[in-house]
């Protein structure tokens, strides 16, 4: 594909479509002229109903402005034609040619831009804005024109000619040009569809029996039975259907007065005509019944439509609203100050397994799980009395029997949207909407069971893991970091308190042959062991037991003397030396310990630290002393740090 080609074919179809606009403009305007005589029997009596202006302005409004010196050229030279062909005055025939251009173009310039549909017409300011500029201006320039060419040529222009054409003009335009629009645009082909074309045929069938019945006979005046088919006309066909009736009512009118026939030719048979001019005229008649037809159906059509259109976005915003409320998984509640509930969306069915219509009559108090009821009552209470936004979490009891975690988002508003709330007031029921009847809440709910549960999963993962790593993975004692812990905070206490601490470090006599002899897998096996024996040798909750090092340990013993620390040193080493562990490269053949004990007052700026070293020295003493043995610190103390116990 080249650009070149497409372009040139594009330009080609333009000039085309530019050539078949002309053509179809020049046809129909001759055409309309031409008919003129036939419509209204009599050119000279003048423009009692010009339907050319109107196809003319029609066309004009659904072409590009770049087009219209063609077709405007096209239109003047057919109306010239048409008139000629009417074997009217060649003096006037261009001038008023030309005249009737300018109408058009007046007209089609204040609506292009606004106007290019039929449906177009159908709103207000675009209606007005149609009547202004095809009713009112465009024939009015048109009077004037005419006025001027006739002050020029010093001939007089009678009032009655002036209003003849005036009104003439002002109907051909307002009734064809929705016509010529709707053709254009295809918007007709509403009433060609299948199932409408019945009821179109049989409207245009019924209307022109009845303008028959109305207008081609002399016997009965039965003139405004126009009224009521076109009233149903217009509430069933809109503007174009309305247009075209209107064509129909307005054409076989003219015909008939033309010829003689019907009410409006009757008035010109009446006596005394001489002394009514406007009468005896009979066209005034015709066309004044033609404008009340027109003024009275063309603005219902425009109020009909606006009101489906305002019934269209009210009905697309109730959708839209209820798409939401029935999707949401989230269920959406309304409630009054107190908290009784106005809506509530289906999603309660599956969040709390409650009916919608059941849930509305409960209160809160009838699911929220009983352990969190007092917390979450006073929470809602709290909320309402302060009128405030919370969001509030608690387990609740659904249906099915289950627990479920609920996230419930509670949103204070004030709305005089509330207030407007008419059917809901009516319903009688007691509702609490604050003094100016606008405020409320919105709660939305949420099942966050799934989110609750991974929540309680991390945090007992997280407390696993916190004594994890404070705890010795072989002997299940505190580790040396948790010890350090827990000895700063016994301290503390027994500063605070006024109590001793006192501290034991334990270490395996001859381990290393232990290892060597037995190996070093049993040697863990057997710190377990003496793990144990520690453990059963502390009677007090508050004692801790660590592994201090690889076979060392150390306990930490709150609100206790040297002495009883002593007491508590002996039933460890006891509890091991009766394990009666076999060590055959320990001189007393089996696994023991030794012990070192210290204790103290702790004072303010102390080092916690000092009764560690202090017990350290007294392991020492006990593996200098041979082995298995307990050892009570009798060392003088670093001044300051603590006071020893004895
Ligand atoms: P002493 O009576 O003087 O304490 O003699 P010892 O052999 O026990 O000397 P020391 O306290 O220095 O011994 C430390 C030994 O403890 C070294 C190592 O073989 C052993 N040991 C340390 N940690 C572990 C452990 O986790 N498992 C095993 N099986 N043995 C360990
Ligand atoms: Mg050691
Ligand atoms: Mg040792």
């Amino acid at each position: 594909m080249s650009g070149p080609n497409n372009s040139s074919s594009g330009e080609r179809s333009a000039a085309g479509m530019a050539a078949m606009d002309a053509a179809l403009m020049g046809v129909g305007v001759f055409v309309l002229v031409a008919g003129f005589r036939t419509l209204t029997g009599n050119f000279t009596t003048g423009s009692s109903l010009w339907l050319a202006n109107g196809f003319a302005l029609g066309l004009l409004l659904t072409v590009p402005r770049s087009r219209w010196p063609l077709l405007l050229a096209a239109g003047t030279i057919a109306g010239a034609g048409g008139a000629f062909y009417l074997h009217a005055d060649a003096t006037v025939i261009p001038w008023f040619a030309l005249f009737d251009g300018v109408e058009v173009l007046v007209a089609a310039a204040l609506l292009s831009g606004t106007i290019r549909r039929a449906d177009d017409l159908t709103s207000r300011s675009n209606f007005l804005r149609f009547l202004a500029g095809a009713a009112l201006l465009g024939p009015a320039s048109l009077v004037l024109a005419l006025a001027l060419f006739y002050f020029v040529l010093g001939q007089s222009f009678e009032l009655v000619a002036a209003e003849r054409v005036l009104i003439g003009h002002a109907l051909g335009m307002t009734v064809m040009t929705p016509v010529v629009l709707a053709l254009r645009n295809g918007e007709i082909r509403r009433y060609l569809r299948p199932g409408i074309i019945a009821e179109t045929l049989l409207m245009l069938v019924l209307l022109a029996a009845i303008c028959a019945l109305v207008f081609f006979q002399n016997t009965v005046p039965l003139l405004f039975l126009i009224f009521p088919p076109m009233m149903r006309v217009a509430y069933r066909g809109g503007f174009v259907g309305t247009a075209v009736a209107l064509l129909v009512v307005v054409a076989s009118g003219a015909l008939a007065t033309a010829s003689g026939y019907g009410p409006i030719a009757a008035m010109r048979t009446s006596e005394n005509l001489a002394n009514y001019p406007l009468l005896a005229d009979g066209y005034i008649a015709l066309q004044i019944f033609n404008a009340s037809l027109l003024v009275s159906l063309f603005p219902m059509i425009v109020a009909i439509a606006e009101g489906r259109r305002a019934h269209q976005a009210t009905e697309e915003l109730q959708n839209r609203l209820r798409l939401l409320m029935d999707h949401s998984s989230d269920v959406i509640v309304l409630t009054d100050l107190d908290g009784r509930r106005l809506y509530v969306s289906p999603a309660v069915r599956e969040v709390m397994g409650i009916e919608p219509e059941q849930f509305l009559r409960l209160t809160w108090r009838d699911y929220v799980h009983e352990l969190d009821r007092g917390e979450i009552g006073a929470q809602i209470v709290e909320a309402q009395r302060t009128r405030t936004s919370r969001v509030l979490v608690f387990r609740a009891n659904h249906a099915s029997g289950a627990v479920v975690w609920i996230e419930a988002n509670m949103k204070y508003f004030r709305d005089r949207t509330f207030d407007l709330m008419q059917a809901e007031k009516d319903s009688g029921v007691q509702r609490n909407r604050g003094v100016e009847g606008d405020e409320g809440f919105v709660v939305t709910m949420r099942d966050i069971s799934a989110r609750r549960r991974a929540e309680l999963e991390l945090e007992s993962a997280n407390a696993e893991l916190a004594t994890l790593i404070r705890k010795d993975s072989l002997t299940g004692l505190a580790n040396r970091r948790r010890f350090d812990e827990v000895l700063e905070a016994a301290w503390a206490r027994a500063l605070a308190g006024g109590w001793p601490i006192a501290v034991l470090m334990i270490d395996v006599d001859h381990f290393k042959q232990f290892n060597d002899c037995y190996g070093h897998q049993r040697g863990d096996l057997c710190l377990r062991d003496v793990a144990d024996a520690i453990i059963s040798g502390l009677f007090h909750p508050d004692d801790v037991a660590a592994r201090y090092g690889g076979e060392e340990f150390a306990v930490i013993l709150p609100r206790t003397t040297t002495d009883n620390a002593a007491l508590v040193a002996e039933r460890i080493r006891r509890a091991v030396q009766d394990l009666r562990r076999p060590h055959m490269a320990s001189p007393l053949g089996i696994l023991t310990v030794s012990v070192g004990v210290a204790a103290a007052w702790p004072v303010a700026h102390g080092d916690p630290l000092a009764v560690v070293r202090a017990a350290d020295e007294a392991l020492y003493t006990s593996k200098n002393e041979g082995r298995n043995r307990t050892t009570l610190l009798d060392v003088s103390w670093p001044a300051g740090n603590a006071i020893p116990a004895r």
